[in-house]
């Protein structure tokens, strides 16, 4: 059976998104990407005094869903995550491992107070999941700020860094396939 990535939405999260999202994917990663059903999100991982959603305990949720043929699972979120010692995150893989998680909340120009940019706000999206699935090849950030593994501190840096490997990071990525 051949191995497909799984894009699992967090509670509620615009349909269109995601299936652009995955049309992408497919293309990047010459995966068959398959939408999952959508997950909860845990109670417990609340923090209502940050207003915010630990992220961890969204990424175990998602490893206990993910499916056998799985090559690599995608959570996608609309709500603010964060790490301890961190203001937030933009997302979260195990490296090496089979789960990526991204937030797509702080992705828009809304977010920031500015008008609303749907192609730039999908760009995003794409180089937040391409990052962190790369960050499930085995992938380590990147010094190239052009290269999509290059960490993002801010959207400056995000908007930055195109939406590919460098071809560094590509060979590592054919390599642990
Ligand atoms: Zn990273
Ligand atoms: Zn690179």
């Amino acid at each position: 059976m051949k191995e497909k990535i799984y894009i699992f939405p967090f509670h509620k999260v615009n349909s269109n998104i995601i299936k652009k999202l995955a049309l992408q994917l497919e293309k990047k990663f010459g995966y068959p990407i398959r939408i999952g059903k959508e997950i909860d999100i845990p109670p417990s991982s609340f923090n209502s005094k940050r207003n915010q959603y630990l992220s961890p305990i969204l990424l175990s949720k998602l490893k206990q869903n993910i499916p056998h043929d799985a090559a690599k699972v995608l959570g996608v979120a609309d709500v603010d995550l964060y790490v301890p010692y961190l203001n937030f995150v933009f997302g979260q893989a195990e490296l090496g491992g089979k789960a990526a998680l991204i937030s797509i909340i702080r992705l828009r120009q809304e977010y920031y107070g500015l008008k609303p940019d749907q192609k730039l706000f999908e760009l995003r999206i794409l180089k937040e999941a391409t990052h962190e699935l790369g960050h499930c090849y085995g992938l380590n950030h990147c010094p190239n700020p052009r290269c999509v593994m290059h960490f993002s501190n801010s959207l400056r840096d995000t908007d930055y860094k195109s939406h590919e490997f460098c071809s560094n990071c590509k060979k590592i990525i054919e390599r642990a396939k």
